[in-house]
C-alpha cells in the first residue's frame, strides 16, 4: 500500500505570518454566536436540551437568547413556564421585547398563539417568522443565541438553517440505532448547506437509579460517541435518562436551575463548557466552500500560505492543491504540508462500507482497489471535512480534517519504521 505515501513536510511554509485570520466576527449585530439545535426526529429531547443548555451557558457567564423555531409545535413556553397567548410588547423602535426568564431572553410562537392553537403555516411563512424572531427582536448584546429547530430534516429545516447566519449546529440523538440513523441524516442536511457541526449530544443515556446510584443503560449507550467518531465530528457529551428532567420540563423549572447539583444538571454544564470552548477556538478556515474537478483542476481551492501561523491548528487546512495527477497536497494552518497519494486516500475511506462501524475493522480489500483509482471530484463538507467522488464509483466517505491529519501522522510514523 505504501507506494509514494504522504511526505511530511515539517518546514514552515514561507511567508508565515503571525497575523490571525479575523476570528469570530459577529454574524448578527450584537450577537456573538448563533447555534442551531437540531434532531433527525421529534421526541429525542431536543427542546429540553436547548433550554437546559441555554441556562448552563448562562451559568458559565454568558448572555443568552433562545428562539423556539418550532413554530408548529412550540414547547419552550411550557418548559420555561412562560405565559402564552399574550402578544409580546413592542419597544419604541418597534422591536419585539422577548420574554425574560431568570435572565434568559426567549421568543416562541407559543407566546403569540397560545398552547391550544397550533399555528398553521406553510414552509415559506415558517422561515419568515424565524427571520422575524431573530431580526426583529430586541435581543441586546448576546453571547449565544440558541435556536431550537423543528424536528426532522425536511425543507423547512433546510430553509431555516440557511436563513440565519449560524456559527454551527448541535445534533441531539438518543442512543438507539434508529435514532442514530436519523441523526446522520440531520448531519448530512447541515453539510449540504455548509453549516458546521459543533457536535453531537447523546440524550437519555445511562439511567442512574436515584436509590442505589447504579447506572442502567436503558437505551444502550455510546451510540452518539460512535456516530461522532465515524463522521469525524465532536462528541459534546451525554445526558442521563432522568425523571427529574421530565418533571422540571413539565413545570417550567429546568433541571439546571432547579437541581444544579444533580448529575444531569452537571452533564448539561459539562456540555456547555465543551461547546463554549469549541466556539471560542472555532477554526475560522480561510478556505471557501469548494467543488473541485480533479482531472481538469476546475474549481481548485485556495492555497493560503499567509494564513499559516506557529500556533495554528493542526487540523485546519489552509490550502489544497493538485500536486500531480496522483498527489493531493494539503497545507495545514500550523505550517505542515502533507502530500497524499490518491490511492492511499481511497484505501483509507472511513465510510461504513469500508470500515466496520462497531469494531473499526477494515472491510475494504486493498486488492479490489484499482492501481489507477483517482478522484473525479473533491468537495468541501462544512468546514470540517472533504468528500471524494472516486472514479470507481465510490463516494460515501467523509474525510474529516482530523482523519486526514491522523492519516498523515500514521504514515509518517510508518516511513520512519521502514527506514
Ligand atoms: P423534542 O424537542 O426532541 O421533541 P422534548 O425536549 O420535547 O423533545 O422531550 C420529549 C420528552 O422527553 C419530554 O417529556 C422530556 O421531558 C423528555 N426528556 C427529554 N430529555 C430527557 C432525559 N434526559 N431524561 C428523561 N426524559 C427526558
Amino acid at each position: 500500500m505504501q507506494t509514494t505515501g504522504p511526505h511530511h513536510n515539517h518546514d514552515r511554509a514561507p511567508n508565515a505570518s503571525s497575523q490571525q485570520p479575523s476570528a469570530g466576527h459577529e454574524k448578527l449585530p450584537g450577537i456573538r454566536h448563533v447555534i442551531a439545535v437540531g434532531s433527525g426526529k421529534g421526541g429525542v429531547g431536543k427542546s429540553t436540551v436547548s433550554v437546559n443548555l441555554a441556562f448552563a451557558l448562562q451559568q458559565l457567564g454568558g448572555r443568552i437568547g433562545l428562539v423556539d423555531a418550532d413554530v408548529l409545535g412550540p414547547s419552550i413556553p411550557v418548559m420555561l413556564g412562560l405565559s402564552t397567548g399574550q402578544p409580546p410588547a413592542l419597544a419604541a423602535d418597534q422591536k419585539i421585547i422577548p420574554a425574560d426568564r431568570h435572565g434568559l431572553k426567549a421568543i416562541s410562537m407559543g407566546m403569540l398563539t397560545g398552547d391550544d392553537e397550533p399555528a398553521i403555516l406553510r414552509g415559506p411563512m415558517v422561515s419568515k417568522y424565524l427571520q422575524m424572531f431573530i431580526g426583529s427582536v430586541q435581543w441586546g448584546h448576546l453571547d449565544y443565541l440558541i435556536i431550537d429547530l423543528p424536528p426532522g430534516t425536511g425543507d423547512t429545516q433546510l430553509t431555516l438553517a440557511q436563513s440565519v447566519p449560524l456559527s454551527g449546529a448541535v445534533i441531539v440523538t438518543t442512543p438507539q440505532d434508529v435514532s442514530l440513523k436519523i441523526a446522520r441524516r440531520g448531519l448530512r442536511m447541515f453539510e449540504t448547506v455548509h453549516v458546521s457541526i459543533l457536535g453531537i449530544i447523546e440524550n437519555m443515556s445511562t439511567f442512574t437509579c436515584p436509590h442505589c446510584g447504579k447506572g442502567t443503560d436503558v437505551f444502550r449507550r455510546g451510540g452518539g460517541e460512535r456516530l461522532s467518531r465515524q463522521l469525524g465530528v465532536p462528541f459534546l457529551g451525554a445526558i442521563p435518562l432522568d425523571a427529574d428532567i421530565v418533571t422540571g420540563g413539565d413545570e417550567g423549572r429546568p433541571i439546571v436551575l432547579e437541581k444544579p447539583t444533580s448529575f444531569a444538571a452537571q452533564a448539561y454544564v459539562a456540555i456547555a463548557t465543551e461547546l463554549a470552548g469549541r466556539l471560542q477556538g472555532l477554526p475560522t478556515t480561510v478556505l471557501k466552500p469548494f467543488a473541485w474537478t480533479w482531472e481538469t483542476n476546475e474549481g481548485e481551492p485556495a492555497w493560503v500560505e499567509s494564513a499559516v501561523r506557529p500556533t495554528g491548528s493542526q487540523t485546519t487546512p489552509v490550502g489544497f492543491r493538485r500536486r500531480d495527477a496522483r498527489t493531493l497536497s494539503v497545507l495545514w494552518e500550523d505550517g505542515h504540508r502533507d502530500d497524499f497519494d490518491v490511492r492511499d486516500l481511497r484505501l483509507a475511506c472511513p465510510c461504513a462500507r469500508c470500515v466496520e462501524e462497531m469494531s473499526g475493522r477494515p472491510l475494504l480489500d486493498p486488492k479490489s482497489v484499482l492501481p489507477d483509482v483517482a478522484p473525479r471530484t473533491i468537495t468541501s463538507g462544512g468546514n470540517y471535512a472533504i468528500t471524494f467522488g472516486w472514479n470507481d464509483g465510490h463516494s460515501t466517505g467523509i474525510y474529516s480534517f482530523k482523519h486526514l491529519r491522523a492519516l498523515a501522522e500514521r504514515d509518517a510514523a510508518k516511513v520512519v519504521e521502514d527506514v
